[in-house]
């Protein structure tokens, strides 16, 4: 199957309290009948509210990390299964920053996407290489081996989304041209292909990092790009709108 529906993800990463909430019924508002799926993975301490508030609408809830295990002697943590029942449909996986602040490895984040698949979510899995590795010319090695590492056998053109996410481009302004976002894709896009077929084909690849409304119809132009992971502009509705009517 080859039919990738796009979707606008939203990232609140450590922001928001129950006042945030308002930016989802603003949202759902401004998009009836989106064109797009838009997904909203507000901090753990919101799902269940966003959940309810997002019945009837056409957003998705979903979490920013979940634990391997199902449950145990994990303080702090949240397990895939806790998700669903809070009312989450996705969760995001291996973020930069997980990896970069909690020590996440490829076999981690794999083991994490294998819990989220058992549970029923879809699991958006963040793949991308620093500043300096881009400069020692590794992109698609890192980027490669990050989405060989990352991503479980079982993995399903419905259950899981590639995100690639440049860390240099998260949250500083810093886009990389359209060339080197379908250089980075096209290659994400084979090994999907190579690795799980049908299903590779089938696979959505978001690009996450700065995307603005100013700049989200140029990227989505570009080929493989089925839509963004999007952190500082999805905080607000009115923001988000604008990357949402460009997919
Ligand atoms: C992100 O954190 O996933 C992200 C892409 O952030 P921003 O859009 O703020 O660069």
């Amino acid at each position: 199957m080859t039919d990738r529906r796009k979707l606008a993800a939203g990232n609140w990463k450590m922001n928001g309290t129950s006042a945030a909430l308002a930016e989802i019924d603003a949202l759902a508002e401004a998009h009836p009948a989106p064109g797009c799926e838009v997904l909203i993975c507000p901090p753990a301490t919101l799902i269940h509210r966003a959940a309810q508030r997002a019945q009837g609408t056409a957003i998705a809830i979903g979490g920013q990390d979940c634990h391997h295990e199902p449950a145990g002697a994990h303080t702090g943590d949240i397990s895939a299964g806790m998700l669903t029942d809070a009312g989450a449909t996705h969760v995001i996986l291996g973020h930069s920053e997980r990896r970069a602040d909690h020590g996440e490895t490829d076999a981690l984040v794999r083991a994490k996407c294998e819990a989220a698949l058992g549970a029923g979510l879809v699991a958006i899995v963040c793949v991308g290489e620093t500043l300096a590795e881009r400069e020692a010319g590794r992109t698609l090695d890192v980027v490669g081996s990050q989405v060989t590492g990352s991503l479980p056998d079982g993995a399903t053109a419905a259950r899981v989304v590639v995100a690639y996410e440049p860390v240099w481009a998260i949250g500083t302004g810093h886009v990389p041209t359209v060339e080197q976002i379908g250089e980075v894709h096209g290659h994400i896009r084979k090994l999907l292909l190579e690795r799980f077929g049908a299903e590779g084909a089938g696979m959505r690849i978001l690009y996450g990092g700065s995307v603005k409304p100013s700049n989200a119809a140029e990227i989505f132009a570009v080929a493989d790009v089925d839509g963004a992971l999007v952190g500082g502009a999805s905080l607000k509705a009115a923001d988000f709108s604008g990357i949402i009517a460009a997919l």
